[in-house]
């Protein structure tokens, strides 16, 4: 069985991170798998899909690491190109990527307790999201 989905929202950029363990999880709920593997995916140059504890310490913590890593004031060749500003958003998501892969396991996705799959958003602008959840397995 192959179920593909999606889950939108609204956001702020500007390094918003989005906890999307529950949606996920109510969608494999309601598709009936057992076993199998979810696939999430943020369809987006300026978004990722990565784990961490959404705890308010860490909530501060992330968005410091990329500023220290990948400022955003520094000049990047992509803003001479487009001028949108937002190079930095591109580096950052590159960085950790558009997608993770989930093992389920009794028809519950097998993270750890402290461990919630979110969404990053480093664009320097509001804008719709749309992340892509797919289910495989029987
Ligand atoms: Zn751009």
């Amino acid at each position: 069985m192959i179920k593909t989905e999606e889950i939108k929202f609204e956001s702020q950029g500007d390094g918003e991170i989005f906890d999307l363990t529950g949606q996920i999880a109510e969608k494999i709920k309601s598709s009936g798998l057992n076993s199998g593997t979810v696939t999430v995916f943020t369809p987006s140059a300026t978004s990722a899909i990565t784990t961490i504890e959404y705890e308010p310490g860490l909530l501060q913590d992330l968005p410091e690491f990329f500023q220290k890593i990948i400022p955003a004031e520094v000049s990047y060749k992509h803003d001479e190109t487009w001028h949108d500003g937002n190079g930095y958003a591109h580096l950052r998501a590159a960085l950790i990527g558009p997608d993770i892969t989930v093992p389920i396991v009794e028809g519950k996705m097998t993270l750890g307790t402290w461990q919630q799959i979110v969404f990053l958003d480093f664009d320097n602008r509001a804008r719709s999201r749309k992340v892509i959840v797919q289910i495989i397995g029987e």
